[in-house]
């Protein structure tokens, strides 16, 4: 993929204006397939942090936006979803060069999603029920009830680095369907296509409706966080980063969303058709080298077919093909950054160490024309235990852990032995085995005989520390509503009134 955009310097987005940072300090933004700076970013701090707030309150006070008609919102949401697709190539390029993602996937996957999520907004925010009626009570007076579902406000986003565009886009999309207003703080790695995407949003809304302010996850995230004009926060990032921000946000008491980390469990049951489940269980985790919290990377194989699905497994895997994520023929880019390559690096010699067998891969690898990106080959690890570490801790690379079970109850009981609870799948021929399987995992998505298949109309989040609360499908409106129960007496004669006898008792 060639592109004609110009990526030299990016400043903050603020008010539906490009603002140089207070400080006047930048950042490099690096291609991660090369090495090479290509943008700078302003450095923002706390004095942009409360431009960008002040600015998205005003938006959020203006009643023209936050009382909004369904219908002109539902206007609004399809004019973003038209102008993502107008702009489609420039950010996909962005996001391409900053986070290493293939074209491949980003301009046919994420760009489409991203459009369509949009779309979907619309539609939901048309039968929103952001007014209830309730039934007249039975006690202790007649009375009319209503429950209306509010905006929250101000909402912090703060998002990773992998797939920053689509992730940045499911928390707008649904903030904006509800009348809140946002600022957004994206990964450093990556803030390219975070910026671009709120430009693109500013020509349908009204200034400070979105707001983006770059810098460190310790001083503008962790700003955005404590800020007392703001209301929400909605963060996805690691399981250890999200603690912080609970804890931070705790401080106000703050609305808080949290998509975070994940070991998600793939398992094959005895009757699993290979032919799709062995690419298909690899396509769970190496698609993006493995970063993607969503990602199957403790496979669990039944005793019967173990060796014919770790050959195929090996097989499958030897096939990819890793390269600059921009020519449309790479299969697999490369990690991130030269410390997330030593971190998967470390992780597969911990495997090694802890008796684990390496089936494929476990190095990095040099790419012709891309000799200052970090690539590591598709690896995969047998002989694993659950209780080892590579079992046990994300890695966020290409690194898959199979374990041989014996006793499918046992191997469940292994799939769900784990802090996380993102995701998980069952691969089998029998659909009544895959729901019994599907009801015993403690994962916030199941797929059956597939991966990866997240929906704009399908909740997606974690049980346990893989987060609170659902991105995505009509659940993600809820997340950035507050309710109000309203209440209207129908008994206007005080005499009538015989619960105010609790606190009267002598009536005159
Ligand atoms: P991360 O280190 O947790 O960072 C995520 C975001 O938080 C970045 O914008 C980062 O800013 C910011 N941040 C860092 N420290 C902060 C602090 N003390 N206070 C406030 N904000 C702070 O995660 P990552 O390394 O970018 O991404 C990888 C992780 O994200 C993995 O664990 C993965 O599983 C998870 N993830 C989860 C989902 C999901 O939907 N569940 C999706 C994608 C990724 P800087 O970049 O400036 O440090
Ligand atoms: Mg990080």
């Amino acid at each position: 993929m060639t592109t004609n955009v110009d990526v030299k310097s990016f400043p903050l987005f603020i008010n539906g204006e490009w603002k140089q940072a207070e400080s006047g300090q930048t950042f490099d933004v690096t291609n991660p397939a090369t090495g090479e700076v290509i943008a700078t970013a302003a450095k923002g701090s706390k004095e942009d942090v409360d431009k960008a707030v002040k600015a998205a309150r005003e938006a959020f006070e203006n009643e023209e936006w936050r009382e909004m008609k369904p219908k002109d919102r539902a206007v609004i949401l399809n004019a973003i979803a038209q102008k993502i697709t107008v702009h489609a190539e420039e950010l996909v390029y962005l996001e391409v060069i900053s986070s290493g993602g293939t074209v491949r996937r980003v301009s046919s996957n994420d760009i489409l999603q991203m459009a369509d999520l949009f779309q979907q907004m619309a539609k939901f925010v048309l039968d929103y029920p952001f007014s209830e009626t309730l039934p007249v009570p039975p006690f202790p007076g007649p009375s009319h009830n209503f429950v209306w579902r509010e905006p929250i406000g101000v909402c912090a986003a703060i998002t990773p680095w992998n797939m920053p565009m689509l992730i940045a886009s499911w928390k707008i999309a649904p903030a904006l369907a509800m009348g809140n207003t946002v600022v957004i703080k994206p990964a450093s790695y990556t803030p390219l296509s975070t910026l671009k995407l709120a430009e693109i949003i500013s020509t349908v809304v009204p200034p400070g409706v979105i707001n983006v302010v770059t810098g460190s996850g310790k001083e503008v995230g962790e700003y955005l966080t404590t800020h007392p004009e703001v209301d929400k926060v909605a963060f996805t990032g690691s399981t250890e980063v999200g603690k912080k921000i609970m804890s931070l946000a705790s401080e106000t008491i703050k609305n808080t969303t949290l998509e975070l980390g994940g070991k998600s469990p793939s398992i094959f049951l005895e009757d699993a058709d290979l032919e799709v489940a062995i690419p298909g269980s690899l396509f769970g985790v190496f698609l993006h080298s493995g970063q993607l919290c969503e990602s199957g990377t403790r496979l669990f194989v039944p005793d019967s077919i173990y060796d014919k699905v770790v050959k195929g497994l090996v097989q499958w895997s030897k096939r990819l093909k890793l390269g600059n994520p921009l020519d449309a023929t790479t299969e697999i880019g490369p990690v991130i950054s030269k410390q997330q390559r030593d971190t998967i690096l470390s992780y597969i010699e911990s495997g090694k160490k802890e008796g684990a067998t390496i089936a494929c891969g476990g190095k990095e690898i040099t790419v012709d024309g891309c000799e200052g990106g970090s690539f590591i080959e598709p690896t995969i690890f047998t002989n694993v235990t659950n209780d080892m570490k590579i079992a046990q801790e994300e890695i966020f690379g290409p690194v898959l852990s199979v374990i041989r079970y014996s006793d499918v109850n046992e191997a469940i009981k292994q799939a769900n032995d784990t802090i996380y609870g993102l995701a998980a799948g069952v691969w089998t021929k029998d659909v009544n085995k895959a729901y019994d399987v599907t009801r015993k995992l403690k994962a916030g998505v199941v797929w059956i005989n597939d991966w990866h298949m997240l929906r704009n109309d399908a909740p997606f989040g974690g049980y346990k520390q893989s987060g609170i609360g659902r991105e995505m499908g009509k659940h993600s409106l809820d997340a950035y509503t507050q309710l109000k129960h309203v209440h209207t007496s129908m008994v206007p004669q005080l005499e009538k009134r015989n619960w105010y006898q609790i606190l009267f008792s002598q009536s005159e």
